[in-house]
């Protein structure tokens, strides 16, 4: 398998730069979101106050999967600092460079991602 080469580590560099910020975003937004179901407890009912529960338990799990992508495209940046970005974690291969493209902060190839999906 070929190695990225500097101008395809630069594109992804730039990529990983762009989801760091655009997930830090959301996460900062979502932790707002989570502030405001403290409620009014004249205005509101007991079932919409249970939908608001519901709807907060949902933002909490959206954001634990929103925090650890982040985390990924923080490691990815960290990997590719220390000249350690593209390859699989599991078996060490290069993954290829169409996979990096369409998830920077893949840090398995696709074999090794269809077994650990299949593991779940
Ligand atoms: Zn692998």
């Amino acid at each position: 398998m070929k190695a990225l080469n500097t101008a395809n580590l630069e594109q992804l560099r730039h990529r990983l730069l762009e989801l760091q910020t655009e997930i830090g975003e959301r996460l900062s937004n979502s932790s707002e979101a989570s502030k405001i179901v403290t409620l009014d407890q004249t205005t509101v009912g007991r079932i919409s106050r249970m939908d608001a529960m519901q709807q907060q338990n949902m933002a909490v799990s959206t954001r634990g999967k929103t925090k650890l992508r982040y985390q990924k495209v923080q490691a990815a940046l960290r990997a590719m600092a220390a000249n350690e970005y593209g390859y699989c974690r599991s078996c060490d291969e290069s993954i290829p460079l169409r996979r990096l493209l369409a998830q920077p902060e893949a840090t398995l190839c696709i074999r090794c991602q269809d077994n650990a999906d299949r593991q779940q």
